[in-house]
């Protein structure tokens, strides 16, 4: 059995609540404000780590009373902090969400995730049957030596380029498996799925991307589950009718999950339906961590 590694981002989510935003220029007082540990990387870390896999976690924080939170709180998920630098001259990142009735806006400062660079991966060594994960809320020439040293070590590597932007053109050769969303493919390819696509419209999207035969592409479609792309063919992998309550996280947790189970060895299929099914239960609950499932969940509904 392998790890799960994780090279990404790490923020605090402060988000103030408030019946209205304010116009410019102008101060409104809100209901309330929380704080959440958040950032894709450590996200995806927690969902990894909450299934079972031995993950560790490559990132930097600030030296700041927000590092020092949520150095704590990863810990306390089981996740190896060992190559989770302190940045002297950034802050940790930092999301200012504020949420007035279900519109919110949004103001993200990467801090010390800018910093994450090709000498921070490089302390990690990676084995043949380590998977390394990443997404684009670090500097793309670090996820490149990343994913090289991962792929000359025989390590199974995962992209999940979000949010959405233009890829290095090393990258794209380096992925074993990229998992994204309609939001992203359409980014990527120019093309629009519109709201309900079909399979075949999803892999005509896929093929756009000109994968090789041995790259495997996953499309989240949120409710109706992913589209798994790999050579010519294409597979649904259906979404499980629950209640979601809120999907923040979602992507992050299908990711940490198809991650975790690829460690223990399983083929990619296989990895897919159980990352689909840890996914519909993090939707049925609230906040990105905190709802991620365990492996005894998700064993219950395999
Ligand atoms: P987010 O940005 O909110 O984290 P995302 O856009 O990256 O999400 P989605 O495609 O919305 O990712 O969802 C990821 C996965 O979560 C889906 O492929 C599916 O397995 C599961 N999922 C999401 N929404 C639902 C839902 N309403 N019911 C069941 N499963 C869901």
């Amino acid at each position: 059995m392998g790890r799960v590694v994780v090279a990404g981002s790490i923020n605090m989510d402060v988000v103030a609540t408030a019946e209205r935003h304010p116009r410019i220029g102008e101060t409104v007082a809100g209901h309330s404000v929380m704080y959440f540990p958040g950032g894709k990387g450590a996200n995806q870390a927690v969902s990894a780590a909450k299934l079972g896999a031995p993950t560790s976690l490559i990132g930097r924080l600030g030296r700041d009373a927000f590092g020092e939170q949520l150095r704590a709180f990863l810990a306390s998920q089981g996740i190896d902090l060992t190559a989770v630098k302190d940045s002297a001259g950034a802050a940790t990142g930092t999301a200012l969400i504020t949420l007035a009735k279900a519109d919110n806006t949004i103001v993200v400062i990467p801090g010390a995730n800018a910093e994450v660079s090709p000498e921070d991966v490089a302390q990690v060594a990676l084995t043949a049957s380590d998977v390394a994960v990443s997404q684009f809320e670090i500097p793309q020439a670090t996820i490149v030596a990343f994913f090289r040293q991962a792929r000359a070590a025989g390590a199974t590597t995962i992209l999940n380029p979000a949010p959405a932007s233009a890829f290095d053109s090393a990258l794209f050769a380096l992925i074993d498996v990229l998992v994204l969303n309609e939001t992203e493919l359409g980014f990527l390819t120019g093309i629009a799925l519109g709201d309900t696509p079909t399979l075949p419209q999803v892999s005509d999207a896929v093929r756009a991307l000109d994968p090789r035969d041995d790259q495997t592409v996953c499309v989240t479609l949120g409710a109706r589950g992913a589209v798994a792309v790999t050579g010519s063919k294409a597979r649904l992998v259906e979404g499980r009718a629950v209640t979601a309550v809120d999907t923040t996280g979602a992507g992050d947790c299908f990711v940490g999950a198809l991650a975790a189970r690829l460690s223990q060895g399983a083929p990619i299929a296989d990895a897919i339906g159980y990352a689909n099914i840890a996914a519909s239960i993090s939707v049925q609950r609230m906040g990105a961590g905190p709802s991620m499932p365990t492996a005894e969940e998700v064993g219950a509904l395999l």
